[in-house]
């Protein structure tokens, strides 16, 4: 097991850092306080061929794997973002990317994905649904057969970057559970147009991650085109876990990038701020104890996470690491951040402090993209071998 980093590695990494660093913590306060979309980075993102790290070459991307994806949101999300930043490399190089590139069609991959990668194209994805949340596979949004497609009718809620988006990846039942033969049966995915008739959506006010509006989705007889099918009828499940696991990796990086931005800024406070005489603030273990601990578990979370993106790469099973990965850093990043606050005293309250902003942000990932309970229910009963508690 070879830790270093490639030579392409290191220059990604370095003009990750780069790009990152042009726009810095300032950017993301105004944009946070103004709930505007970060367009300025992802366009300079796009342009420095970052979005397409582990897209193919053929369309576009540098045709590496998701180990160098992570590396990159890792050291974007560090110079300023946090983890709302990895939050657009979910909705497009993972619910469009990984989904058109690992199950489209070759049409869809030549005329999308270039797209895409050039941030021409936004994508987001409905997945969650108000009468199912956790519980994926009782989605309700239905696709009904018609002659020139389907017919899509139902209901999203919390769906990222819907008014950004031109193209969605919508979960949809097209077989009635009864007519299913395991509840896996009968999900499909499609790509649809998010400006179609039919297709309406409206913001939810939230907590954090400001910059990214999330909203409520309406399918009402929302026309389908056969062309619009990703990955084979009624199998879709098994291509959202594509999707899905993909997504926990992104998730993990950027919470990784969050922490270590954290660590930085109670760090170079807790140097300097001098309460009691001379000795720094840093200088107490009831201060510094809990941020070694929680920069420790991130750490090991990375390092999961590592290994979730190479397993991803080399082909083989990454549900679980990648699982363990998203539980671990979503925790640790929170009580990093946390513990940044509470080193910086009321300074860490303040805007202009830019913790307030990351602790918001940094609670979303504790239940999103999937809760920790959830995490905790795969792990019991995949891992361990327990039985299903649910
Ligand atoms: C800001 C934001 C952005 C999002 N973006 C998207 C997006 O772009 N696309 C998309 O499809 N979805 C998105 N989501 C939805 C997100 O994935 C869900 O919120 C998440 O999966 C949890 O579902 P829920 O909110 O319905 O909670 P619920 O499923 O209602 O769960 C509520 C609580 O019960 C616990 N619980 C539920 N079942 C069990 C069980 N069996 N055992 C133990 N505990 C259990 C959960 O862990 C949780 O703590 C987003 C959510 C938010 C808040």
């Amino acid at each position: 097991m070879d830790f270093t980093l490639s030579e392409e590695q290191t220059l990604m990494i370095e003009t990750a850092r780069k790009v990152g660093e042009d726009f810095g913590l300032d950017y993301w306060r105004e944009l946070d306080e103004k709930g505007e979309f970060p367009a300025a980075i992802w366009k300079a993102i796009c342009d420095a061929g970052l979005c397409g790290v582990a897209l193919p070459e053929k369309h576009g991307g540098s045709g590496l794997g998701m180990l160098d994806l992570a590396l990159v949101i890792e050291t974007l999300c560090e110079t300023g973002g946090g983890a709302t930043l990895a939050q657009i490399f979910m909705t497009n190089p993972i619910f469009g990317g990984v989904a058109i590139s690992k199950h489209g069609t070759d049409k869809m991959r030549a005329e999308l994905l270039p797209r895409l990668i050039s941030g021409d194209m936004n994508c987001s994805m409905g997945l969650t649904e108000p009468n199912a949340g956790s519980n994926s596979l009782m989605v309700t949004s239905f696709a009904a057969k018609s002659d020139s497609g389907w017919v899509l009718n139902g209901r999203k809620i919390w769906i990222t970057a819907v008014p950004q988006a031109e193209k969605m990846l919508v979960v949809a039942r097209t077989k009635k559970p009864e007519d299913s033969k395991k509840r896996t049966d009968g999900m499909s995915l499609f790509l649809v147009d998010v400006e179609r008739e039919g297709l309406t959506h409206s913001s939810i006010p939230k907590v954090g991650t400001r910059t990214l509006p999330a909203s409520m989705v309406y399918f009402d007889d929302v026309m389908v085109m056969p062309d619009e099918l990703i990955g084979p009828l009624h199998e879709g499940w098994r291509c959202l876990l594509d999707v899905l696991n993909t997504e926990r990796i992104v998730t993990t990086a950027g919470l990784v990038g969050a922490g270590r931005l954290a660590k930085r800024l109670a760090v170079d406070y807790a140097c300097e701020r001098k309460v009691f005489g001379d000795r720094p603030i840093g200088s107490y273990q009831g201060l510094s104890f809990p941020l070694a601990q929680a920069w420790s578990e991130l750490q090991c979370a990375r390092l999961m996470n590592y290994q979730a993106a190479s397993n991803f790469d080399t082909g083989g099973s990454y549900g679980s690491e990648s699982n363990m990965g998203k539980l671990i850093a979503s925790q640790a990043a929170y009580r990093l951040i946390e513990q940044a606050m509470q080193i910086m005293g009321g300074m860490g309250y303040a805007k202009e402090s830019h913790l307030e902003r990351l602790w918001r942000d940094a609670r979303l990932f504790r239940f999103a993209p999937v809760s920790e309970e959830m995490l905790l229910n795969f792990i019991a009963q995949h891992d361990l071998g327990m039985p299903r508690s649910y």
